[in-house]
This record gives structure tokens, C-alpha cells and sequence, in this order.
């Protein structure tokens, strides 16, 4: 064995996971009836909102719901524009919007684009962002099929925390990406993102391991991949929260 699958068996070694959850085609889910009217597109991709038990991602009413949802997230972003609400628009190369599905069942939210994101304008794409993309699949999604964003878009210098008056500009365009995606669950990932989206001042220490409801939505706060590269031994609690919202996910809504 080698390759990507050592790598992520190595990861859910470290995490202390026992069993792995086989991400079968939807026709040999277990739950497969279930899922069926919940996809329809035959690959097992669970968390992905969809209509009705007679619908199926093809059919013309999904994809104009869709199409309208893209071509409003497309209209914040416009809206947002060349943005200069804040001085950390002097620092940055670019803005880093979000991505991922507009349709998502499950939003990750974490703090503020790094260097590496600054450069390629996607959230999450440093080791961090590495991190991330193997936290979601160890619940059986892809990174395609969640929505990923920050509380404030552009880099701070340094890396430095985001200061209140940045978060008092920018988040307004994260609270309208979150009403048009409409998720079931997010995952709060950190301090800052944790406490803006609950508006507290509690430490993430006690925000983790509870489940919120805010925006009609259930909100899970975890811990920053940053801080699980210093502080490895904090997965097993990441993966506690992570089962949580594997379990939502599975509830029927
Ligand atoms: S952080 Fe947000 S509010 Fe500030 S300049 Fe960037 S996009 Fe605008």
C-alpha cells in the first residue's frame, strides 16, 4: 500500500479512528433509497442538498435552482467588488471570496486567507487547507461538495489576528453567502470564526464539543487546522466534533 491511501490511513490513525466509512456508490449505500432522491447522481455524495424523492440533480427544476444560486452568489461577489471597506485591502495580492458548493448541506468558516491562499485566491490551500480537505473526507464528502469561506477575505500582514473593524466590514458579505447557501451545519473553524458567527467573546475551549443553533442553521464549533499543526493531539477532539456532524448529516432534515 502507498500512496495517497497510506496517507490517509496514517491520518485516521493519528485521529484514533478504528473503522472507515466506505463511500460506496449510491446504489450499494446501505441507505441507498434514502439517498437516492437526496443525489441522484450515483457516486455515493452524501451532504449535497437536493429536492424531492422524484428529483434528481439532472432534472431541470435542481439545476435552475442551481443556476439561480450561483448567479447570486456571483452577484455578492460583484457586489464586493475591488474592496477597499477596510486597510487590509493595502496588504493583500487578491480577495479570497470562497468556494465550493452554493448548495452545500455543510459550511466550513474559518478565520482569514494566509499567504498561500493570498497568492491563489481559494481558502484553504496551505498545509492548513491540506489538513481541512482530509478532515472532510474523513466523513465521506469532498471538498467540492461543502462550502468553504472566512470571516474576513483578505490577508492580514503577517498573518496577524483580524482586528474588530475588519471583521465589522467584511463579515457582512459572509452572513449573505451563508443566507443564500442556506447550510444544515457549520463548522466554525477557530476562535474568531466561532465567536463572530455565535457574537461571544467565549473561548473556543468552551465552544467546542456543543452544537448552536444560529442562522437557521446548526453551528459546530471545532478547532483551526493551524492549531491542530501545532497541537496534533487536538484531532481526537476535531474528530469527535466531526462524527457530530456526520451524525447531522445523516438525520433527515
Ligand atoms: S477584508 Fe473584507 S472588507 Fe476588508 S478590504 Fe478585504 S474584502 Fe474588503
Amino acid at each position: 500500500m502507498s500512496g495517497p491511501l497510506q496517507h490517509y490511513l496514517k491520518f485516521f490513525e493519528e485521529m484514533g479512528i478504528d473503522s472507515i466509512r466506505l463511500n460506496l456508490p449510491a446504489s450499494q449505500h446501505p441507505q441507498a433509497s434514502r439517498l437516492a432522491g437526496k443525489e441522484g447522481r450515483g457516486e455515493g455524495a452524501l451532504g449535497v442538498k437536493a429536492g424531492s424523492a422524484s428529483e434528481n440533480v439532472f432534472s431541470p427544476p435542481v439545476l435552475a435552482r442551481a443556476a439561480g444560486r450561483a448567479a447570486h452568489m456571483r452577484e455578492i461577489r460583484d457586489d464586493l467588488g475591488d474592496c477597499v471597506r477596510c486597510k487590509l485591502h493595502r496588504h493583500r495580492t487578491q480577495i479570497v471570496f470562497g468556494a465550493g458548493a452554493e448548495h452545500a448541506e455543510l459550511m466550513f468558516v474559518g478565520e482569514a486567507p494566509g499567504a498561500d491562499e493570498d497568492a491563489q485566491g481559494i481558502p484553504f490551500v496551505g498545509r492548513a487547507g491540506q489538513l481541512l480537505t482530509r478532515i472532510i473526507e474523513s466523513i465521506g464528502l469532498k471538498r467540492d461538495q461543502v462550502y468553504i469561506a472566512n470571516i474576513i477575505k483578505c490577508r492580514p500582514p503577517q498573518n496577524r489576528n483580524p482586528e474588530p473593524d475588519e471583521i465589522e466590514k467584511c463579515s457582512p458579505f459572509l452572513l449573505r453567502q451563508i443566507a443564500l447557501i442556506q447550510p444544515r451545519i457549520i463548522c466554525a473553524l477557530g476562535k474568531f470564526a466561532a465567536q463572530t458567527l455565535l457574537e461571544t467573546t467565549a473561548p473556543i475551549s468552551q465552544l467546542r464539543g456543543r452544537v448552536f443553533d444560529k442562522f437557521g442553521a446548526r453551528v459546530v464549533p471545532t478547532f483551526h487546522p493551524s492549531y491542530l499543526l501545532r497541537n496534533p493531539a487536538g484531532k481526537r477532539e476535531v474528530w469527535e466534533d466531526m462524527k457530530t456532524i456526520r451524525r447531522m448529516l445523516d438525520e433527515r432534515p
